[in-house]
């Protein structure tokens, strides 16, 4: 019988299974604490579980490590990214950012994404398969581990859609939150989606308390289904639609991910337009320049973020500018997996 991957359980799972294999149902919280606040992944150093408790739980429970398959640090900045393998051999990427506040991790969702983005390099190896929530977890885990450092912010930004792997994203948000777990607080994390609208409504419901990033990328819906398939099913007046709800069900602002590209979204017209779309709405807009993909043609000139930003100032439209770190060391989502299963063939 395939063993059960332990990490993915939240508490009530984990209490169900021991108490069917005949165990207390106290002890799931203490196996729950070794693994999710001391972060011990053997279980033969849980040492206040008896001998043959833990030969039960090695015989009928596993703990699905990520292996270190390369780790580059930024010479610019402190950013560090990591490629993880997986058990079966797959790969994701996860990136360690240092701020003034603290440090951020951008995690994976998926193993590859399905949603065809032109300009990113996640959509070019194809999709493989959902990440579980105890994948997710492990990329905050082993990330800890190996740096040594306390992350206090997530952004749900790496490969993959997060909206598209849904259940196990929000059981992987409620096993990190929890209070008898790592307890994060979901005010410190950022879950970014290309607008699948069905699921922003969901979300809306919950209440997490998480920030909405959007990517939104262009206000034209002809040019925006161009470099965005999922446009042509969720267009942009569904998908603002939907963020003017999720505001007014959660009191959250929403940010608004716009990557400059030349001749695709960075004219006078487009400026017009955003504000136009975005006027009156509770949001910020992040302006990034694009990362270079080497088997895309999209580019940002030297100075298209600030100029677009200064036209969006002049409108009214609040906007920063996103610092880019990790330049020198390919930390733009995708590339590093692709370049990986590529030598894997
Ligand atoms: N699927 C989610 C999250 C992953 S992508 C989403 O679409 O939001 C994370 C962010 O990076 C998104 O805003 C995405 O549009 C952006 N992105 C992807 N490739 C990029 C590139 N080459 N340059 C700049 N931003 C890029």
């Amino acid at each position: 019988m395939e063993k059960i991957d332990i990490l993915s359980l939240d508490l009530k799972e984990l209490e169900a299974a021991l108490v069917e294999l005949g165990e207390k149902k106290f002890r799931a919280k203490q196996i729950f604490q070794w693994i999710h606040i001391k972060k011990v992944f053997d279980f033969d150093k849980m040492t206040d579980i008896s001998v043959q408790l833990r030969a039960l739980l090695k015989e009928k429970f596993c703990i699905n490590g990520l292996f270190v398959q390369k780790r580059l640090e930024s010479c610019i900045d402190n950013t560090v990214k990591y490629l993880y393998r997986l058990c079966d051999g797959n790969f994701v990427e996860t990136v360690l950012m240092e701020y003034s506040y603290g440090y951020s991790l951008c995690i994976s969702t998926q193993v590859g994404c399905k949603m065809g983005c032109r300009f990113c390099a996640s959509a070019i190896a194809g999709f493989v398969r959902n990440l579980t929530p105890s994948e997710m977890l492990m990329q905050i885990y082993e990330t800890e581990k190996n740096s040594g450092v306390k992350i206090s912010g997530l952004v749900l930004m790496g490969i993959g859609e997060p909206l598209d792997n849904y259940d196990n994203v929000l059981k992987f948000l409620g096993l990190l939150s929890h209070k008898d777990g790592n307890n994060f607080s979901l005010r410190h994390v950022s879950l970014s989606t290309c607008g699948i609208v069905p699921r922003i409504y969901e979300l809306a419901e919950l209440k997490l308390g998480l920030t909405l990033c959007i990517s939104l990328h262009s206000s034209d819906n002809s040019a925006r289904s161009e470099i965005m398939p999922v446009n042509r099913t969720y267009n942009i007046e569904k998908l603002i639609e939907a963020c003017k709800h999720y505001i007014s069900a959660t009191g959250r602002r929403i940010t608004f991910e716009y990557a400059v590209m030349d001749n695709i979204n960075s004219a006078e017209r487009d400026a017009d337009r955003l504000a136009e779309l975005l006027r009156g709405i509770n949001c910020h807009v992040n302006l990034i320049p694009v990362n270079k993909v080497k088997e895309r043609k999209y580019t940002t000139a030297r100075t298209a973020v600030a100029d677009f930003a200064k036209r969006l100032e002049k409108r009214g439209i609040n906007a920063t500018v996103r610092r880019t770190l990790g330049s020198d060391i390919e930390a733009a989502c995708g590339q590093l997996r692709r370049d990986a299963a590529n030598s894997n063939q």
